[in-house]
């Protein structure tokens, strides 16, 4: 099979661009470019990440899983800024044409590419040792409040988490084989199937200031809204959510750990004024996502753990992933 019918067949399945008359789509993925026409009164947010294979994910990592997890990190960033998902590219490097491998691959892609409403707009095909990196635009009304930058926490802000903390990272050593867990499929779920927050980033707007999504870990993805928006925090590391699994199959210090310094949960981190808290309880039913607050925006510098009764909790390497470190 070449590269042409290589595109053709698995990536141009373009059928379901009518499910929405407003795709925005004037010249499709098979030209020198696509043509889009970007809504009105809307800014365009543009962001890209590469996954490369025994970096991003394990080798034995199933290829629906990868089509997934590739245009989810993506999704994750727009949702972090509150902007809606709309296009996408994708390059493709693979060490061979294998059908199987295409066919459950661009699967599980555009599985979530459909469930939000993206649609892939080009792309590049080339051979060598298998990395996928993806493209992602999205568009923010421009007439609302501004994006959910990484500056815009406020001192006083209450910090909140979205859904649970810590899985992915105990997926990832289960992979490993760093740890064991009677009950490891849905831990391995939340590494390799991980569900962006879109439509809750879209609903922050105007109510959240500052927002990150959880790719690094708590501690330095936190730690980047604090940098960049020259304030400290405490965080509550008693309160941070975790599931009843992770409870049962780790002690807690290596819950605590995993919390705040593992990464692939693809949770928001989100700051937001006191007066945001009833808003966000509701937000958090009608959405069926639970929001957890985990702590203050303070004046310190760099982020304060702080345990049961508000003491000082016995964590000091505040870092993440650091791929040059
Ligand atoms: P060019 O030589 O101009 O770079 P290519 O031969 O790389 O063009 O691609 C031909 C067409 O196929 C382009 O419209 C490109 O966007 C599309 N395309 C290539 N690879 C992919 C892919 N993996 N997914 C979607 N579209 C792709
Ligand atoms: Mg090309």
């Amino acid at each position: 099979m070449g590269e042409f019918e290589l595109i053709q067949r698995y990536f141009a399945s373009l059928e379901w661009r009518d499910m929405d008359s407003s795709s925005q789509v004037l010249v499709p993925s098979g030209d020198d470019c696509a043509v889009l026409t970007p809504a009105n009164n809307h800014h365009l947010a543009i962001s890209v990440d590469t996954l490369i294979a025994g970096v991003h994910f394990p080798v034995a990592t199933a290829p629906e899983d990868i089509g997934h997890k590739a245009l989810a990190v993506n999704l994750s960033d727009l949702a972090a800024m509150g902007a809606e998902p709309v296009w996408f590219t994708l390059a493709l490097t693979l060490p061979e044409s294998n059908d199987a491998w295409l066919e459950a691959f661009s699967r599980g892609l555009f599985q979530i590419a459909k469930e939000h409403r993206c649609l892939l707009i080009g792309g590049d095909t080339t051979r060598g040792p298998l990395s996928i990196t993806i493209q992602i635009a999205g568009q923010l009304p421009a007439q609302q409040a501004g994006p959910l930058c990484r500056s815009a926490a406020r001192l006083d802000d209450d910090i909140y988490v979205s859904g649970n903390i810590g899985e992915g990272a105990a997926g990832l050593k289960i992979v490993l084989g760093d740890v064991v867990a009677e009950q490891a499929k849905p831990l391995l779920d939340r590494l390799n199937r991980p569900t962006p927050r879109v439509e809750l980033g879209q609903a922050l707007i105007g109510h959240a200031n500052a927002a990150i999504d959880l790719s690094d870990g708590l501690l330095a993805d936190l730690g980047h809204i604090c940098e960049q928006s020259s304030v400290g925090a405490d965080l509550r590391i008693d309160q941070l959510p975790t599931s009843t699994l992770m409870r049962e199959s780790f002690n807690k210090e290596d819950v605590a750990d995993m919390m705040l310094r593992g990464g692939d949960d693809y949770e928001l981190c989100f700051t937001a004024p006191v007066q945001e808290r009833t808003f966000l309880e509701e937000l958090s039913v009608r959405l069926d996502v639970p929001l957890t607050r985990v702590g203050k925006v303070t004046s310190a510098d760099g982020i304060r753990c702080l345990d049961e009764g508000g003491e000082t909790a016995a964590i000091d390497d505040a870092r993440g992933y650091d791929h040059f470190r």
